[in-house]
């Protein structure tokens, strides 16, 4: 064996023996009555929040997309990648979210480092909420900008961040607006406010809100109230609750077009598959158009909540949400990793996350929930987790 390979065993023998080793599993489809080894399986772990990645109008508008435009851009936007689809699919991103314009990108990682990337560079800070995605750390750490976190959702915290920065320098103010492990929201408006008052452009990702929350899906600037116009900078993704795959930023003209110039992971990698964009633009009409599924969706949320309280499970505590993420906190990694595996055994398919996307001691059950899921499906999850919480802890 080479050193190089040598080297490699080392790395993850040590990755086992931590008990950090992660698997991938393949499932048959995203559908969240799907196959696992060909066994039935009732998924409660996808970002699949309306049920749209295998709704038949998106499938169908992207076969249809494939056949009209190509499966794929052929080259970057820059060069001859970029399609009148891909304008179309701006413009009613730009529209839904309240701004002049949006821009494609290949997924929210790139969009969140091609942001911040093109915006800041060294002698620049960012001031991040700790919980903040690993995408906009590492958009942070590429810009060669300072990284200054604030405690979770401590807003003081934030203000103390930027009011100790150089009125000179640049500066940037960050925040998720759904924390994705943990489900709760950003106060929005507080957060423009304190970027109002120190003068410094906020930039919110709203991954898990886009489609969701509020009256038409907007997000959760539509659920708080908050103008566009306070939020100078939005990262949207598709892959979420849009079903397909890619990600937008919404903002000004000028913000757009520096994008275009300097963002250089929207400029160095090929354009987002047209045939997506297709499925995107018929995945955003049925966002627009079936506030059904959405209100569905929000009843299943407030009864998980209310039944699982009422079950009274040790040793597991809800943590406050109310999104479609609806954590389980547990604490130890191993009894997280059991009762995700008790839950597989039933059939339910809910993995457990651990550190290092949580801190230690905060292992837990990510429980999401979908429009695409029944009541029968919720009960089912809810007799399955107290049946296996009681087996895990006896
Ligand atoms: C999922 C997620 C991303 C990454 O988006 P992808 O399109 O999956 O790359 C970025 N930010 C947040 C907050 C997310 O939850």
């Amino acid at each position: 064996m080479s050193a190089f390979e040598r080297a490699l065993h080392h790395r993850l023998e040590q990755q086992k023996s931590a008990g950090r080793y992660r698997r991938r599993r393949s499932q048959r489809d995203a559908s969240v009555h799907t196959r696992i080894n060909d066994r039935g399986m009732l998924t409660f772990c996808s970002n699949d929040y309306l049920g749209l990645a295998t709704h038949p109008h998106v499938v169908e508008a992207l076969c249809d997309g494939a056949r009209q435009y190509g499966a794929g851009g052929g080259a970057s936007h820059l060069v001859n990648g970029h399609q009148e689809i891909h304008d179309g699919l701006e413009t009613q991103l730009a529209q839904w979210t309240g701004r002049e314009r949006a821009l494609l990108f290949g997924s929210g990682y790139q969009a969140n480092l091609g942001v911040i990337s093109a915006l800041m560079s060294r002698g620049g800070h960012v001031v991040h909420d700790r919980l903040n995605h690993a995408s906009l750390l590492d958009g942070t750490r590429l810009s060669g900008a300072r990284l200054h976190r604030f405690a979770h959702g401590d807003l003081s915290g934030a203000a103390q961040a930027l009011a100790g920065l150089s009125p000179d320098a640049d500066r940037l103010l960050v925040s998720d607006a759904v924390f994705s492990m943990d489900g709760d929201c950003a106060d929005v408006a507080t957060l423009a406010r304190l970027a109002e008052r120190f003068d410094t452009p906020l930039m919110i990702d709203d991954a898990h809100g886009l489609g969701v929350l509020g009256a038409n899906g907007a997000g959760t600037l539509e659920a708080q109230n908050v103008a566009a116009d306070r939020v100078p900078i939005l990262v949207g993704t598709l892959g979420k609750a849009l079903g397909t795959q890619g990600a937008f930023v919404a903002g000004s003209h000028a913000l757009i077009e520096s994008l275009i110039q300097f963002a250089r992971p929207f400029v160095y990698t090929t354009s987002l598959s047209p045939a997506l964009a297709a499925a995107t633009l018929a995945a955003l009409d049925i966002v627009q158009t079936e506030p059904e599924r959405r209100a569905h969706l929000h009843h299943l949320i407030q009864r998980f909540r209310r039944e699982l309280l009422t079950l009274a499970l040790p040793d597991i505590t809800l943590m406050p949400s109310e999104t479609p993420i609806q954590p389980l906190l547990i604490g130890s990694e191993q009894a997280a990793m059991a009762l995700s595996k008790r839950l597989y055994e039933d059939g339910i398919l809910c993995t457990a996350i651990r550190p290092p996307t949580v801190p230690p001691g905060q292992s837990r059950l990510r429980v999401t929930l979908s429009a695409a899921h029944t009541e029968a499906d919720l009960d089912r999850l809810l007799d399955t987790l107290e049946r296996c919480c009681r087996a895990v802890t006896s």
